[in-house]
This record gives structure tokens, sequence and C-alpha cells, in this order.
């Protein structure tokens, strides 16, 4: 059975960054999605098409394909006094925001300097070329639920 549309993949993958150093990975049969709903980034997707168990492959996704460039308007610069104040700031802590479009969004802290905090609110891979290896564990159809629910039930499922 190849995988296309509504199939549930089941996948091993290493993803590692363009120096080589492991972002994430799952190699214990425990990851699985249903295809062609834009569950994983597109360029992997996009990959998986027409694959069947026991296949491997090597993908190298650039930004657009993934999760995007990064952009310096999601980048922005706030007073101290738009966070808590029992909170004491760091540089790399990141919290939950919304963005003008109501998604949850997370923003990183970058720099500190007096009153003045810069945020960051593009996704930690944004801008970054990803490179997956990958081996397809099992594919079969998605139930009707499974469908209906847009996610995975049995092996990878973590929504119930
Ligand atoms: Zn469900």
């Amino acid at each position: 059975m190849q995988v296309t549309k509504h199939k549930v993949a089941v996948i091993n993958y290493v993803l590692k960054d363009e120096q080589g150093n492991t972002i994430d990975q799952s190699t214990d049969g425990n990851f699985a999605y249903i295809h062609g709903t834009q569950s994983i980034v597109p360029g992997l997707e996009n990959a998986m098409e027409g694959k069947k168990a026991g296949d491997q492959l090597d993908v190298s996704i650039p930004p657009e394909d993934a999760y995007g460039d990064r952009q310096l308007e999601n980048i922005q610069t706030v007073t101290r006094d738009m966070f808590p104040p029992d909170v004491e700031l760091k540089i790399g802590m990141q919290f939950q925001a919304q963005s003008p479009q109501g998604q949850p969004l997370i923003l990183t802290i970058t720099s500190i300097e007096g009153n003045n905090v810069v945020v960051d609110g593009n996704h930690p891979l944004a801008g970054k070329q990803l490179n997956f290896n990958v081996e397809v564990v099992d594919v079969r159809d998605a139930t009707e639920e499974e469908i209906e629910h847009n996610h995975v039930h049995g092996v990878g499922d973590n929504q119930h």
C-alpha cells in the first residue's frame, strides 16, 4: 500500500539541521500522521507521497517548504512593563501570546536592555533547512473516525 491522501503512515525519522545536529527524532515506531492533511511540514508530506512500508528516504527541505523564513516583523521590542512584575525575565525565556490573527504564538526573549525587551515570534525552526532521514514503518487506511478527528488513533495517538 502506498502513501496517498488519507492513508495513515507510521514513520521513524531523524531530523537534523544544516550543521548535522539532531533537532528531533522518533525512532520507536510511535509517530504516525494522516497523509494529505497538512499535519507535517509540506516538504516532507510531498516527499512521502507514493512511498510504502520499508522505504527509506533522505529529504532536504528548504525553509519555504518547512517553517518559512524568519520574518523581521515578528521580532519586536516591547517594554518591561508588558510583563508581570514578579517574573524575572531572562534571555531564551518563552511564553505564549496571540498573533493579530488570533493564532497561538510562542515568543522568545532574545535580548534585554534596560527597560527594553526584544521578543522573537518566529518559529524556532524558521529560516532553517530541515534534513530528514525517514523510514516508512507502516501504511494503512485511515478510519472514518480518524479522518473526522483529523488525527491518528492507536499508534501515535496523543489526543485521547
Ligand atoms: Zn480522535
